[in-house]
């Protein structure tokens, strides 16, 4: 095989395994596996400039920055859509359709995805545009983003029109959209408001290789062009569905309006069972001839109507709002109702951001409020019935003092957040930095929990995390629901944490901004922690990805004298605030939670060199197969039995090159 084909293979086969994995969610290869490919072709590609493909699947990992969207016209106008909110609008668009149109229509309801609406353009199978939808007349060209996104096919299957467009929703599912809030919760960021504005937010982002990082996902409802070959909507979008992209199953052809309805009550009971939003059904003629006849108003076509689910909202009482202190001391205003039924469950508070929100709603304690869920977990007030407001109602004042210490809140500067400054006094503050301290991807204590942690500071045994390494057995039995075993598992969890490689530690810490892969850059540019508290403003900005912000934060952080006798302390406990000499070898963490099988013997290395080589860059070796395995690093003479095995669960196996490579060396 030359290079060349070599490169294409790989493209191909890495084609197919993202279409598995993202289109049709059903992966063949592992994720390591997928990695090892990936890594092959970059490296040749690296090698072999002159094979470069835009529409390679290494161009997905992004990397390009677009300071300015370039605004390019559409071909073909993106309309919007009329909205239906009842049977009867319904029934006379169905009345409408049947004064122009002889004979019978057939419909095709879809559900109606909610995110940023997306016009993509191949050429020759290729993916060569995508814009969004703009005024509808021109777009913003956000390709750069759009390839990033995995389910968007780069190059298509079958047979397939040498030109032609395609629309569609890119939307982020809530799965994704509940993990990002959780790692931007985690360094103290405020979490994004709804999978929507984020989706779109997301497509205008500068930056592609973030847009890689988020799990957004397209979904594609409609074909435009001319000679498609296709004769309706429904085989449109099989046809759509053959040649790679992501239609939802959902679709459904009908024949008459009592079927729509059909489709429209079941979805609207059931759409909370889907992965993303929704927030309706489209429906449309399904005769593309029909379609034309029907033609277009001056904003939407005429054979198309949305109907729109009714939000599911009911008005309560708000009772009170109090007033909640998180690790990082910012404040969140929660509102608490008269309990309510609402989707299934029952509502007792709701989310109320910040000041700003409550200002903008104006809601006062005593108003009857309307709550609505969207896809958000914690429900949302949307307005206050005005009508039933009390002529005694005063203004909501904003808290001044924390609800917890007393201490004077502050508002910096373009921020929406209250915080309590208090860092070293406010105790849910000093609980839940404690707790972040232990949690898995931090220090990963065995045998504390975050309640065992709330426990002990109320119980004056620790006040920050260096307390843990001087608690005694003796100190924590008399706790509740502790026991003489338990409490051995405490004390050893925490000694054994003394081993956390540095860049956990520093995550650790609690650092305002700092989250896990701030950590490792900063762990791996400075080395010890000694550097980093002497670190310049202007050294850290210099560190790649470190901006402006986390500098700051990094440096408010090592300037307290507090912070710094607490750091003192963790030394003299023994943690790892430099990195290791393993480390420094160039050893890594690339193994972490991968279970490795060596069998055979081996060219390069020896067996027990081999297993090191696992431990230390983070790997656990285990001597049997099993559907646990990650991979065999397999030699010469590899056990057939075991080969066998390996073949049956799907394990893949790798040589021993292939292995070193893996890991760097
Ligand atoms: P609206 O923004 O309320 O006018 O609704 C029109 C938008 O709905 C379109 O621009 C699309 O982005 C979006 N949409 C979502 N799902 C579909 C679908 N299945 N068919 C057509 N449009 C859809
Ligand atoms: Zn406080």
């Amino acid at each position: 095989m030359t290079i060349q084909q070599q490169i294409e293979a790989l493209r191909n086969e890495l084609n197919e395994h993202n279409y598995n994995y993202y289109v049709l969610d059903n992966p063949t290869i592992s994720d390591f596996e997928f990695d090892i490919k990936l890594k092959e072709l970059q490296e040749l590609e690296a090698k072999h400039p002159e094979f470069f493909d835009a529409n390679s699947p290494t161009q997905r990992v992004g990397g390009e920055i677009t300071k300015n969207f370039e605004t390019i016209p559409h071909d073909f106008r993106m309309y919007s859509l009329d909205n239906s909110y009842s049977k009867e609008d319904l029934k006379d668009w169905e009345t409408r359709i049947e004064k122009m149109i002889d004979g019978a229509v057939e419909f095709t309801c879809e559900l109606k995805y909610d995110g940023a609406s997306i016009s993509l353009t191949y050429e020759n199978g290729l993916l060569v545009q995508a814009l969004t939808r703009g005024d509808g007349f021109q777009g913003d060209n956000v390709t750069a983003n759009v390839k990033t996104i995995k389910s968007v096919p780069l190059k298509l299957k079958g047979d397939f029109p040498p030109k032609f467009d395609i629309r569609g929703e890119i939307v982020l599912p809530f799965d994704g959209f509940n993990k990002m809030n959780e790692e931007r919760i985690e360094i103290g960021e405020e979490p994004y408001r709804n999978p929507r504005n984020t989706a779109s937010g997301s497509l205008k982002l500068q930056d592609s290789a973030e847009v890689a990082k988020r799990p957004l996902e397209c979904l594609l409802y409609n074909l435009t062009g001319t000679n498609l070959g296709v004769k309706t909507q429904f085989e449109s979008l099989e046809k759509a569905r053959e040649w790679g992209f992501k239609v939802p199953k959902a679709s459904k052809l009908v024949n008459n309006l009592d079927e729509v309805l059909e489709f429209i009550n079941y979805w609207d009971v059931h759409r909370h069972e889907l992965p993303y939003e929704t927030d309706g059904v489209v429906i449309k003629v399904n005769s593309l001839q029909q379609q034309e006849e029907l033609g277009y108003t001056a904003k939407s076509p005429r054979w198309a109507m949305a109907y729109k689910f009714k939000a599911e909202q009911v008005s309560t009482r708000l009772n009170s709002i109090s007033y909640q202190v998180g690790r990082t001391g910012a404040i969140t205003p929660v509102a608490n109702l008269e309990p309510v039924e609402l989707a299934g469950t029952t509502v007792k508070r709701a989310s109320l951001h910040n000041a700003d929100q409550i200002v903008k709603l104006d809601v006062r304690v005593g108003d009857e409020v309307f709550v609505e869920k969207g896809g958000e977990i914690i429900p949302k007030i949307i307005a206050v019935d005005l009508s039933k407001r009390l002529p005694s109602s005063k203004p909501t004042e904003y808290i001044t003092r924390c609800p917890e210490c007393e201490t004077e809140l502050v508002r910096q500067e373009g921020e929406a957040q209250h915080y309590c400054p208090n860092y070293n006094g406010c105790k849910p503050q000093i609980i839940g930095r404690i707790q972040h301290f232990i949690s898995r991807k931090a220090m990963d204590i065995d045998g504390l929990g975050g309640e065992t942690v709330a426990l002990l500071v109320n119980a004056g045994l620790i006040n920050n995390y260096s307390d843990l390494y001087e608690l005694t057995k003796e100190q924590v039995i008399p706790l509740e629901r502790m026991a003489e075993k338990s409490a051995d598992n405490l004390i050893q969890g925490i000694s054994q944490s003394v081993n956390i490689p540095f860049e956990r530690v520093l995550y650790a810490l609690g650092i305002r901004y700092v989250g896990e892969t701030v950590a490792k850059k900063l762990a791996k540019h400075y080395k010890t922690i000694d550097a980093i508290v002497n670190a310049t403003q202007e050294g850290l900005v210099n560190v790649d990805e470190i901006g402006v912000k986390i500098a700051e934060s990094v440096q408010e952080f090592f300037t307290s004298e507090n912070n710094l006798k607490i750091i003192n302390r963790l030394k003299q406990f023994g943690l790892q605030l430099e990195i290791s000499a393993e480390q420094l070898e160039g050893l890594t963490n690339i193994l972490e939670g991968e279970i490795i099988v060596v069998s055979g013997v081996f060219e390069s290395v020896s067996r027990d060199e081999l297993k090191k080589l696992i431990e230390k860059n983070g790997g656990k070796v285990s001597s049997s197969i099993s559907s646990k395995t990650s991979f065999i690093v397999a030699g010469d003479n590899m056990g057939p039995s075991k080969k066998e095995k390996a073949e049956k669960l799907n394990i893949p196996i790798l040589n021993e090159y292939k292995f070193l490579q893996k890991i760097n060396i």
